[in-house]
């Protein structure tokens, strides 16, 4: 099943202020039947079939937890030791692009890589959760870009500034319900057409529902949060006029312009 957010085509006629993007289920291209509410909080199929021209971003979390160097070899690649535990950052939903959208160059920064990752969309509240409850905790997958100012963050102390940029973090196009084996799904990243990352989660340093009991012992996870898992090796950089395209294996690609 895969779950979207769209502007239904016949409202986004009207005049006056643009209307807020609804929950669906993707039926074909252009093409999504509405739900109630958002599906991890109850939300159920309605009759009502819409079109649509444009995704919007599949998530609304109350934070988005990011994972670094959860690759042994891109940890080399920037010249960091492999971390003996999860090394935790925050992206502020702020920076949330919808699919198609394009990523801002802010003229802060002379570098701005990609970093295509395999994101994990909560559908249930996890505290203190045994890796096993985090598991079935689990509502979908998504395909996201951990888009990276890379001279300020190794700049700053802190990531937030050069992880934090409005238009940093494009997530889609969809939520995909039926994740296969978390441990064996393709993360693949091109610019332009050209393969930059290729890698399989089976590289993990720390696997999926250990990463997310860890963070439920931090904070708790609410339905709708969006955990970014980390990047394979082969990040670099994006100039204006690039496509970014991200393909998870099982989802499908969320492609992003650059400006
Ligand atoms: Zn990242």
């Amino acid at each position: 099943m895969r779950v979207v957010r769209v502007i239904d085509g016949e409202l986004a006629d009207c005049s006056g202020a643009p209307p807020a993007p609804q929950w669906a289920l993707w039926q074909s291209e252009g093409m999504a039947r509405l739900l109630t509410s958002a599906p991890y909080a109850g939300g159920i199929p309605t009759d009502r079939l819409v079109s649509f021209s444009s995704l919007q971003v599949p998530v609304t979390p109350t934070k988005i937890v990011c994972v670094g160097r959860n690759y042994a070899a891109h940890a080399k690649e920037l010249g960091n030791d492999v971390p003996t535990e999860p090394l935790l950052f925050l992206k502020p939903p702020s920076a949330l692009l919808d699919p198609g959208a394009a990523i801002v160059l802010p003229a802060a920064s002379q570098r701005v890589e990609h970093e295509g990752e395999l994101g994990i969309v909560i559908g249930a509240r996890l505290k203190d959760a045994s890796e096993a409850e985090c598991r079935a905790g689990i509502f979908g997958i998504t395909a996201g870009n951990d888009v990276t100012a890379r001279d300020l963050q190794k700049k700053d102390v802190q990531f937030t500034r050069g992880k934090g940029f409005d238009t940093f973090c494009p997530v889609g196009p969809w939520i995909e319900t039926e994740c296969a084996d978390l441990s064996s799904i393709i993360v693949e990243t091109r610019v332009d057409g050209v393969v930059r990352q290729h890698g399989s989660t089976s590289n993990m340093i720390f696997a999926v529902p250990y990463l997310l009991s860890y963070i439920s012992r931090i904070m708790t996870l609410e339905p709708g949060d969006l955990i970014l898992t980390g990047t394979p090796e082969g990040v670099g950089p994006i100039v204006s006029g690039n496509v970014v395209e991200v393909s998870i294996s099982g989802v499908g690609t969320l492609s992003n312009t650059v400006r």
